[in-house]
């Protein structure tokens, strides 16, 4: 397979930098190819602008989705952005590895989505959900949390972990066209011993190691 991973998370020793490491070697090691936006080390810019273009649909207004549709019929994405468009194009799977920030994804991730995930090349025209332009791909979330397993759950403090995901999984996702793989889900890895963590990072390399025969999840509606 053909694996994209981005990581959004900018302490490069943190404990999602370990896990994307874990990713990269293990899938490689698995004998996938693996494309990697580290978006932190990129300086990936989140705010989505006429920067995302090179060509110019409306000079006097800018309407993102009328100058992406403009971009997608004229090639006239900005090389950033193209750039990112063609990893997804290229890939089978898609793993985002974060750390749950206010109960969603980190601002620069959420923003890699708003300028790359344009209309006419990623979605639109007829092409959303069952017939979206990236059907045929799978996506995973890898992300960890602060808060324990067990507030995560319909009756915990914070809610149903499903729940919370699925303006990323339907929304983003399903909505692309992604079939999505179950989320791998460290919860509270700040509070656990070394012993744990390692072991999680163990268990990790486990699951990719054959992640190609897994099957796609029901998301489920709103
Ligand atoms: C803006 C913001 C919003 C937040 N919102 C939420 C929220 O809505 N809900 C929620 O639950 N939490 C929330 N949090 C908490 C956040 O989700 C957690 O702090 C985060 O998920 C922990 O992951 P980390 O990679 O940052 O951990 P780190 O603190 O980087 O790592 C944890 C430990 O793992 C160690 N480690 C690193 N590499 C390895 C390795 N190879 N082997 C073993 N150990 C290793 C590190 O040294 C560290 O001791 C929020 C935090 C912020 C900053």
């Amino acid at each position: 397979m053909n694996v994209l991973i981005v990581l959004a998370h900018p302490e490069p020793m943190s404990f999602n930098g370990a896990m994307f490491e874990t990713a990269v070697a293990t899938l490689r090691a698995a004998g996938h190819t693996v494309a990697t936006s580290d978006l932190y080390r990129m300086g990936f810019d989140p705010a989505s602008s006429r920067r995302n273009f090179t060509s110019v649909k409306d000079p006097d207004y800018l309407k993102l989705q009328i100058e992406e549709l403009h971009a997608t019929e004229v090639g006239g994405f900005a090389p950033e952005v193209e750039a990112e468009i063609a990893k997804i194009e290229a890939a089978d799977l898609m793993i985002w590895q974060f750390p749950l920030w206010w109960f969603g994804l980190p601002g620069i991730l959420k923003g890699w989505v708003d300028r790359v995930f344009a209309m006419g090349r990623t979605y639109g025209l007829g092409h959303i959900y069952d017939t979206g332009v990236f059907r045929g791909k799978c996506a995973l979330l890898s992300l960890t949390t602060g808060g324990p397993g067990e507030s995560y759950t319909a009756d915990g403090f914070n809610g149903d972990i499903e729940a919370i995901l699925r303006p990323i999984q339907r929304g983003m996702l399903e909505f692309t066209g992604f079939q999505v793989l179950p989320a791998h889900i460290i919860y509270g890895p700040v509070r656990a011993d070394s012993g744990q963590r390692e072991a999680w990072l163990v268990a990790w390399a486990e699951r990719l190691r054959t992640i190609e025969h897994e099957s796609p999840m029901t998301v489920g509606r709103y």
